[in-house]
């Protein structure tokens, strides 16, 4: 094998593989911890996504800026760090090596493999269908959408809700396999205050936003490119060929099928082509609707990439298609950790926390995989960190502030389960999760200055049960009565 011929290949002590917010995140942590250790960074675009502004909220919620920077800024800071610009196309775990596309092997003692995922596309090589997943399919979505009348969306996670509120001047038929929009996040009742965000016209001015909008340029990223974050749609401009915005929801259905132009005329719907009109491309969903429309954006969630890494080695595979890792990030290869959306965390989970891929748990991943593989350098032992012992997420959907705590949409719950729910229209939705009198999660729509008081109830597990339905009386100042 080719990795046995490589006499002369650069050996690391420790080789991180993603320039994304996994990666970077661990590669300073190794970086800063073993200042005179050989470190290397393979990623395959010449920008790395660095976190900047870090504010820990709350306990467990944690705000930052994402920026992307070119990746020599990030040799600057570290003398100690070689930065490898390729892509990797192949490992051998037992011999501990890497080969990139440059034809280049490289070493490593321990091993980080970040390399995030791809979008899941519900039909491949179909020209008419794209995910957004990097700068670059951004940027396509972009120039193609200036063109569109109508696009189809597919999906009810969060770049979908964030692309159903961001286009403008283009008809959107949102396909969704829910009751309610959201379902990710939400459940029909947050989905239903949030409705009417969907018709008003969009603020000429969007709300202040405290996080930084992405410099969409050029990179050499191509199908390697790191995934775009929060307020990613702030830097570009979604207008649609006309005026206007409309929304149509489709709920409970799936995509049947896909047609072209030409193959329109031979099908089934060729006998309705006066009611459809005429489009570029058709897509029919188990609804018996049928749309034609000029493009159709495919947002069903993500693949982890870790194609390059399979061949020849025993990792062990989530039902997911992510890289097991274990509560110390490892794989079931010896020496190889991973972190962010690459991998799967298949520890115990705390009954309060679940994995999402997720900015913040990228981040908080890839810190944790350098603790690790430091720790275990050293022969030291390391305790999972607190930061998994509570979901948390805040993010913004529609302009509104939105903070996820715990098992907010009482996954996994069961019947098992109360909730308690205050809503003022426009303003805010509050929702609590309770499992025998003690709150488990919590979805907080709006500024509702809740979110710490609540983080509170969550992780000490208080009796809740005395206070009933005045847990969430807006005349109560609930902070004071729980000080
Ligand atoms: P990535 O950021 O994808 O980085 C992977 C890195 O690996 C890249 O640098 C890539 O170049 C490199 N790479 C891949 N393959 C190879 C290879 N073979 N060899 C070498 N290098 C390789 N999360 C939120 O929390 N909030 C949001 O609002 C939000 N919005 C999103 C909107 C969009 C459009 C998208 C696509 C994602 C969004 N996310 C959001 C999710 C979030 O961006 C991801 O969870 C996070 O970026 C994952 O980080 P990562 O470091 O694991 O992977």
């Amino acid at each position: 094998l080719y990795f046995n011929v490589m006499e002369n290949k650069n050996t690391f002590k420790f080789v991180v593989v993603g320039g994304g917010i996994a990666g970077v995140t661990c590669v300073e942590q190794l970086a800063s911890q073993f200042p005179s250790a050989d470190l290397a960074l393979i990623t395959a675009g010449p920008h790395i996504k660095a976190v900047t502004n870090f504010k820990q909220v709350s306990k467990t919620l944690e705000e930052f800026s994402v920026e992307e920077r070119p990746f020599t800024l990030l040799e600057e800071k570290y003398s100690n760090l070689t930065f490898i610009l390729s892509a990797v196309k192949a490992l051998d775990a037992k011999s501990h090596c890497l080969e990139t596309t440059d034809g280049k092997v490289y070493g490593y003692e321990k091993l980080c493999i970040c390399s995030g995922a791809r979008p899941k596309l519900f039909t491949e090589d179909n020209p008419y269908v794209l995910g957004i997943r990097d700068t670059d399919s951004a940027q396509d979505f972009q120039k193609r959408l200036s063109q569109a009348k109508r696009i189809v969306l597919i999906g009810n996670g969060g770049i979908a809700l964030e692309l159903v509120h961001e286009v403008r001047g283009c008809e959107v038929i949102w396909a969704i396999k829910d009751k309610a929009i959201g379902n990710t996040f939400f459940d029909a009742g947050a989905a239903q205050f949030l409705i009417p965000s969907l018709e008003t016209p969009k603020a000429q001015k969007p709300f202040p936003c405290k996080r930084p909008r992405y410099t969409v340029e050029e990179t050499a990223g191509g199908t390697h490119g790191s995934a775009l974050g929060p307020d990613w749609h702030e830097g570009i401009v979604l207008q649609g060929a006309e005026q206007g915005h409309r929304v149509v929801v489709e709920y409970q259905c799936e995509v049947e099928k896909i047609f072209t132009s030409t193959d329109v005329l031979v099908s089934e719907i060729a006998p309705n082509l006066e009611t459809v009109g005429s489009w570029p491309v058709y897509i029919k969903l188990n609804n018996d609707k049928t749309y034609g429309c000029d493009l159709i954006v495919s947002a069903t969630g993500v693949v982890p990439n870790t194609d390059p890494f399979l061949h020849g080695n025993d990792f062990v595979l989530a039902n997911d298609g992510g890289l097991q890792v274990d509560e110390q990030m490892r794989t079931s290869e010896l020496d190889i950790y991973a972190a962010g959306d690459v991998c799967t965390a298949c520890w115990k989970h705390s009954p309060l926390w679940q994995q999402m891929r997720l900015w913040t748990q990228a981040r908080q991943m890839g810190w944790h995989a350098a603790r690790c593989m430091a720790a275990h350098a050293l022969s030291e032992s390391i305790e999972l960190d607190f930061c998994f012992e509570l979901f948390s997420h805040i993010t913004k959907f529609f302009n509104y502030k939105v903070v996820l705590l715990g098992k907010f949409n009482a996954q996994g719950l069961g019947p098992n389960h109360e909730l308690l729910v205050r809503c003022t229209k426009g303003q805010e939705y509050v929702k609590v999760v309770l499992s025998e009198g003690r709150m488990v999660g919590a979805v907080l729509i709006g500024e509702t200055d809740l979110e710490e008081t609540f983080e509170n109830l969550i992780l000490n597990q208080m009796d809740l049960t005395p206070y009933g339905e005045d847990l969430l009386n807006p005349n109560i100042d609930i902070e004071d009565y729980f000080d």
